[in-house]
Parts: C-alpha cells; structure tokens; sequence
C-alpha cells in the first residue's frame, strides 16, 4: 500500500493509474479506524480498480469549541487497517498543505446545511463541503463512497456534487453498528463506562419509532413523541439535540410518514455528540 503526505506523489501516481485505464474509488476520512471505516473501504474496492482513503483531521469542520485537538488519532493503526482492506494508497496530507496561508475560498449548500447539525455547528458543512471538493479534484475519482451514519453530510455532499457539476458519482455505505446496536464512531472512544452501557439505548430509541411505523402509526408528531418518552426513561444520560423525522433524500420534515422516512438524531452523551438515523421501515 502506498502513502502519500504531498500533492506532487499523489497526483503522480493517479495519472500513471489513469494512463493504465484504472478507475479509482475514494474514500474520505478523519481516520481512527472502525468497522465502518473498514466497510467503506470494502465497498470502494468493489466500485473501483484502485482505492485511494484520504485521512485528513479536517480543522475547517470543527467549531472554536469543538474537539479538533481532542479528536482521536492512530495513524499507524489506520494505515494498518487499510492495508488489510486492499485499499492502494493512503493520502494523508498536513494541514497547511490543504489549508495553505492566504486560502480564501469555500464551497457550501446552505439550505441543506444549515438545519440538524448545522444548527449547533454553522461553519461545519461548509468545511466539510470545500475538503471533499478539493479531495476530488486532487485524487479525481470516479466514485466515492461515504457512510449513511452522516445522513445529513450524504445529501449536502450529493447536493454539492449535483449543483457543481463533479464528475464523481457520489455512493452511500450502510451505518454499521456494535453488536448492542451502537453507531460506530471514532467519537465512542469519549463515552466513560458509564455512558458506553447506556450509549445503546440511543438507538433503541429510534428502534421504537421503526416499530410502531410497522404498526400503521405515520403522524411523525407521535411517533418522535414515542422515541423522546422512551429515551426519558432508558437514556437519562443523554441530552437530545435534536430528533427529527424526515423525508430522508431532501431532509424535508414530513407530518405522515412513509416508506422514505427516517428518524435522524444528535444527542450529547458526556463529551461526545453522537448522531444516528434509521429508515423508519427497515426491518429488524
Ligand atoms: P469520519 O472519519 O468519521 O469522518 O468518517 C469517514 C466516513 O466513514 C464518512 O463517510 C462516515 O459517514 C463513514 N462512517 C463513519 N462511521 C460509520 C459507521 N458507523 N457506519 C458507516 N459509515 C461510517
């Protein structure tokens, strides 16, 4: 497995793959490594001939209060987890390589950004938008795969792929869960004992809604009523940021549900903000 830490070898090494017709498969990342990571990389193998995994700790998508210096990091790890998912190169550039002095311009789609997460993190999609830009224009994928545990991020990064016309086909990779039904996250590492044993009842929660959405319930009202009554019981740990039932490819709020619904979700648990979705009918 190759990596790269500068521009020039990385941009060297896509044009000797593109010369030899390879199509190449991205996967963004902040690294420490999990499952899910491991499960985008899997995907990405099957899209494309190369996959290139960029681990970038991206500070433009952090808030002044955020956890940018907090945020967990094991490069060696990582590369080693990349290695044993078949992905080719690792693209690890520093920040001022992406971020030079005198950097000045940014990419956003406000309308979808500026609702859920955004709400308490206002600059947060537009770091997140102008990395993956520049992400795709260094490696020029043909594909890039991102994880549907960022419900909200996929469509902001679609809705930006769309609008600008970038040649990349944007692929959702389905969350993927610990055993007791937790979202994987780099962020887990934050939970004490205490808040890890009670961290599953998050989705339990939603688990709730999907339920009584099988059950013929669609007032959204109700059923977001349900998830919050169960989570004052099991989850008193945590404090709900916001839940919301959505039509899930616009984000739109919708007052019946139906088959394209889902429950989206952030909660502070300790110093982690956790976020969750589920499609209101999936099956079990
Ligand atoms: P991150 O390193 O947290 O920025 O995540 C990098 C990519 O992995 C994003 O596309 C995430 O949506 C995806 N991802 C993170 N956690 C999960 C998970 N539990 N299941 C599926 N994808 C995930």
């Amino acid at each position: 497995m190759l990596v790269f830490e500068t521009v020039p070898a990385l941009k060297a090494q896509i044009s000797s793959w593109r010369q030899a017709g390879r199509s190449i498969a991205l996967v963004p990342t902040m690294g420490f490594f999990h499952q899910g990571h491991a499960t985008l990389m899997r995907k990405a193998a099957g899209l494309a001939d190369k996959v290139v995994v960029s681990i970038f700790v991206n500070p433009t998508q952090f808030g002044p209060q955020e956890d940018l210096g907090a945020y967990p990091r094991d490069p060696e790890r990582d590369r080693a987890i990349a290695r044993a998912n078949r992905v080719d190169a690792v693209f690890m550039p520093g920040a001022e390589l992406m971020y030079p002095p005198g950097f000045d311009t940014w990419v956003e789609s406000p309308s979808l950004s500026r609702r859920l997460c955004g709400l308490v993190r206002p600059a947060h999609f537009r770091g997140v938008c102008t990395v993956v830009l520049k992400l795709f224009n260094l490696v020029q994928p043909d594909v890039a795969v991102f994880g549907e545990k960022d419900w909200q991020q996929l469509a902001v990064i679609r809705r930006m792929a769309g609008d600008l016309d970038v040649n990349v086909r944007i692929e959702g990779a389905p969350l993927v869960r610990e055993a007791d039904g937790l979202a994987l996250s780099s962020r887990n590492s934050y939970l004490t004992p205490e808040e890890r044993a009670q961290a599953p009842e998050l989705y339990m929660g939603l688990k709730k809604a999907c339920r009584l959405y099988r059950e013929g319930e669609r007032e959204t009202a109700a059923l977001g009523k349900a998830v919050r009554d169960y989570w004052a019981v099991n989850f008193p740990l945590g404090k709900v940021d916001y839940l919301h039932i959505l039509d899930g490819p616009s984000l739109e709020e919708v007052r019946i549900a139906d088959s394209r619904s889902r429950a989206v979700t952030a909660v502070y648990l300790g110093k982690a903000r956790l976020i969750d979705n589920v499609l209101l009918s999936e099956n079990d």
